[in-house]
């Protein structure tokens, strides 16, 4: 197997060690072992990542879109051809299946495309003048040099939309990439670098998060900063970004419902849903975690799912045939076992699952609890495990009820043969995203982002792009 690298810090176009020498283990969690180590910064590393930010952003700026168009198109070329590579060592630092780090680097460099092309239709308006020989001009900018905060359950894909949208629009960046999986997201930025990006513009940085952020959300270099993490932390970060007047993105927890009424598909909801569910050990932010199913279809959709859980192959991501892999770090394990154990006190069944496989490695049966009481912390925090809740509705309304229930407003899920409930579902569900019959979340022409308590602004679509420009007015008399 490929050795696990040691991963440094990036800044101002140079891989380095932080100052001071201090660094931070990466262990495996399919097997508990130290697997290499990451270069600590402290605020003497981020003082000249902020230099090199700052220094970079005013080439960028003025470098042509059609330019960072070619650059950004050349490092998704890159990316994909170390695909392999690159998913070795996701999986080894995060867990997830070999077929699923690829997928997700191969998706990430989708991503840069799309942003990449974007990057050339970033338009401003001209704004009929109320007298003559005047033109008025909303032109766009860049926003500036922008801080990006992202975790370990998508190690490339958390930080490519933010690093995608900044470089597109010609900010620059400062990442803190997630320490628990550092090498896979040095070689994207490896990838942006070997484009020809010019050196300052993308920086890298590792350490403890509370003290990276409170350094750089403050500082004055940075115009904009974008977080992925839990909603605790990010109403932290939002308040701090508020306090400096700097533009925020935040996509925070969610718990999405899946709501399926009697008219499904069934096999498609199992099929679908399942998937979505499991995918990544469930330490996905849009995963269906509530699946709502209504009286005439719960106990056929109860049995075929509990069958789909039974079915996943749970080991290390890096054998064949594993569908899951083990939880991405040992906290995630007691923080499991204690919502198990506080939904069954509370009256709910236990389907399937419940309990950690083994004792080396971080893996976790695929679960499935039935009839939860609202009362039951599951109910109300997010599981972000493999834990599957399965209640059952008599009637739309209460299906709604549940669905919008908590503060929570990120995906949401339906399955219905009708064409007027899926209507009526758009408006009903308080979510920034619903799925109807299929999962066509997160590619990134469409919006990706939340409401209420998940968060604000979105990391897909137009939209993920305007949020890295501000508008400047320009009205010229000839
Ligand atoms: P956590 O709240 O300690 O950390 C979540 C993420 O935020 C991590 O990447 C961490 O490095 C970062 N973070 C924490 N404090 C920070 C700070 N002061 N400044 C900047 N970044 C900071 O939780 P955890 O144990 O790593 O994960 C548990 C919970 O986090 C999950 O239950 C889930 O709700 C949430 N989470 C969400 C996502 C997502 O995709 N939205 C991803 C990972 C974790």
């Amino acid at each position: 197997m490929q050795p696990y690298p040691d991963v440094k810090l990036f800044i101002n176009g140079e891989w380095r060690d932080a100052l001071a020498g201090e660094t931070i283990a990466v262990s495996d969690p399919a097997t508990e072992e130290v697997i290499g180590k990451i270069a600590h910064a402290r605020p003497a590393d981020l003082d000249l990542a902020l230099a090199a930010a700052d220094k970079g952003f005013k080439v960028w700026r003025d470098t042509s879109a059609f330019e960072r168009y070619k650059i950004m198109r050349k490092a998704a070329e890159i990316l994909r051809s170390r695909a392999e590579a690159v998913a070795v060592m996701m999986t080894r630092e995060q867990g997830k299946p070999l077929a699923q780090s690829k997928m997700e680097i191969m998706g990430a460099a989708d991503t840069i495309d799309w942003f990449a092309e974007e990057a050339r239709r970033t338009y401003g308006q001209i704004i009929p003048a109320r007298f003559g020989g005047v033109s008025n001009m909303a032109v766009k900018f860049p926003v500036g040099p922008v801080a990006a905060f992202t975790p370990w359950n998508f190690p490339i894909n958390q930080i490519v939309r933010k690093l995608s949208a900044a470089v597109a629009t010609g900010c620059s960046i400062i990442v803190k990439a997630p320490e628990e999986t550092p090498a896979s997201p040095a070689e994207l930025i490896r990838a942006f670098a070997d484009a020809g990006v010019p050196a300052g513009v993308v920086n890298l940085v590792y350490g403890i998060p509370a003290e990276i952020s409170e350094y750089l959300i403050p500082h004055p270099v940075i115009r904009k900063i974008s977080f992925t993490g839990s909603t605790p932390i990010g109403k932290h970060l939002a308040a701090l970004a508020g306090k400096h007047m700097k533009r925020a993105t935040m996509e925070l927890g969610g718990h999405a419902p899946a709501i399926i009424f009697d008219d499904a598909d069934l096999d498609k909801a199992i099929e679908v849903t399942a998937a979505a569910k499991f995918r990544n050990a469930g330490q996905v932010c849009v995963a269906p975690t509530r699946f709502l199913v209504q009286e005439g279809i719960a106990d056929r959709f109860m049995d075929g799912f509990v069958k789909a859980a039974e079915a996943l192959k749970v080991g290390n991501g890096m054998d064949d045939g594993v569908t899951m892999g083990p939880l991405a770090n040992e906290r995630r394990i007691p923080a499991m076992e204690d919502m198990i154990h506080d939904a069954v006190s509370k009256g709910a069944e236990l389907k399937t699952g419940g309990k950690r496989i083994g004792n080396k490695g971080y893996f976790f049966e695929p679960t499935v609890l039935a009839n939860v009481p609202t009362s039951a912390k599951i109910m109300n925090e997010e599981p972000f495990g493999p834990i599957a809740i399965v209640n059952r509705f008599a009637h739309h309304d209460d299906a709604i009820t549940e669905a919008n229930r908590l503060p929570f407003g990120l995906a949401s899920y339906a399955f219905t043969g009708s064409v007027k409930t899926a209507h009526a579902l758009g408006r009903q569900v308080e979510a920034g995203m619903l799925t109807i019959n299929h999962n066509g979340l997160a590619i990134p022409e469409v919006p990706f982002g939340g409401v209420k308590d998940s968060g604000y602004g979105t990391e897909g679509g137009s939209e993920a792009v305007e949020s890295y420009l501000e508008t400047r007015f320009v009205s010229q008399m000839n």
